[in-house]
């Protein structure tokens, strides 16, 4: 039986049930208060009174069933009524409720239901609607992530496809195809590593090997790392505030990874003659790595979405430079290892701030 037929009988047969109990109990009880009264009188009246008893009793019994039967067409026609609106009301909610779920089920991520009412079912409809939001924006963030793989992939795939022919027409020797090929080979291969490592990030399965080491061991290492790429641009890389004694507990690999994005960052965006300057201090309890370059800042409308997958402030002159999920997994390593990432920017320059916790 469908829902409605059976929200309305359901009503309406614990109104009958109530009318029925309601009828039997005035029945039951009635006659006999009301024999009780008469006697009262017929004490009072004396002989002639009992007379009268036969009338006054059928009298009653006559008032009592008309007062009953009038009432009962009443009694059920307002419950016929309030069984319907409400029925109604329930079935209308499951009804929405089950074309919604079938619409996002075909893919409608925009459906929404209306939210009317403050009772349960209109905060059903609000549960369903914020599921709704949420699938949309995954959907819109998947079908985003393919296509700016795409488009990461086109430029060294484009490049290939250039030297590929450039040798087939002999217009360039193998020799001086050779160097271009093997970087436009990896930058791919950087870029499908950074995805797989993107991957593990959100699904929060990264291999982590806590350590304690010095603050110091680590910007060691990354002076060590791009001491000759900052040398080879004109850019001074330079250390600040390394207390000797602030030791961090973390993976050493994945935090110098973190570090290395942001000082590779630093070095694409700071012209030559420009000052990166690596420090280390104590915030909020954990240890503070910070990367100040002197480069060309990042407008304030840009600085919430830079750690998003792909975002870039200048797509069309920047694209091809890095993979575009640098500080997506510089943001993902440090918070996967209790810390936090903050960036404040200007005119002079990007100050990258990560913390990780103190050992
Ligand atoms: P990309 O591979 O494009 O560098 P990232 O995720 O590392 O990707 O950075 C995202 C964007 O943030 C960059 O495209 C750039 O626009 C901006 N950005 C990051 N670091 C800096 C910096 N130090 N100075 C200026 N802009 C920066």
């Amino acid at each position: 039986m469908k829902l409605f037929p059976r929200l309305f009988l359901g009503h309406l047969l614990v109104i009958l049930v109530a009318l029925g109990a309601l009828f039997l109990v005035v029945e039951l009880s009635a006659p006999s208060f009301y024999r009780h009264h008469v006697e009262q009188m017929v004490a009072l009246i004396g002989p002639e009174g009992r007379v009268l008893r036969p009338d006054l009793e059928r009298g009653m019994r006559r008032t009592l069933n008309s007062a009953l039967l009038a009432a009962v067409p009443f009694a059920v026609a307002v419950a016929a009524i309030t069984a319907s609106l409400t029925s109604r009301r329930i079935v209308r909610a499951v009804q929405l409720l089950s074309d919604g779920s079938q619409a996002l089920a075909a893919g409608q991520y925009s459906r929404r239901l209306p939210e009317t009412g403050r009772d349960e079912l209109a905060g059903l409809a609000h549960n369903f609607n914020v599921m709704a939001g949420s699938l949309e924006r995954v959907e819109q963030d998947r079908v985003a992530l393919i296509g700016n793989v795409g488009h990461e992939l086109r430029t060294p795939l484009a490049a290939l496809r250039g030297y590929s022919e450039a040798l087939t027409d002999g217009v360039m020797l193998p020799e001086q195809a050779a160097p271009a090929i093997r970087r436009e080979v990896r930058a791919m291969e950087r870029l499908a590593s950074d995805l797989s490592l993107v991957s593990r990030i959100e699904a929060g399965r990264v291999d982590l090997h806590p350590t304690i080491f010095g603050a110091r061991t680590l910007l060691a290492a990354a002076l060590e790392r791009f001491g000759d790429a900052y040398a080879e641009r004109g850019v001074t890389l330079m250390t600040q505030n390394a207390p000797d004694d602030m030791q961090v507990r973390a993976d050493f690999e994945r935090a110098s990874q973190a570090l290395s994005n942001l000082l590779s960052n630093a070095l694409r965006h700071t012209p030559p003659g420009g000052r990166v300057t690596l420090a280390v201090q104590e915030v909020g309890g954990q240890v503070g790595f910070s990367v100040e370059d002197t480069g060309s800042g990042i407008p304030a409308e840009h600085l919430e979405r830079i750690f998003e997958r792909f975002y870039r402030v200048d797509p069309a002159r920047t694209r091809g430079e890095g993979s575009g999920v640098g500080l997506t997994i510089a943001r993902g390593l440090v918070e996967q290892m209790g810390g936090t990432v903050r960036v404040t920017s200007g005119e002079g320059g990007s100050t990258f701030t990560f913390t990780l916790p103190r050992a």
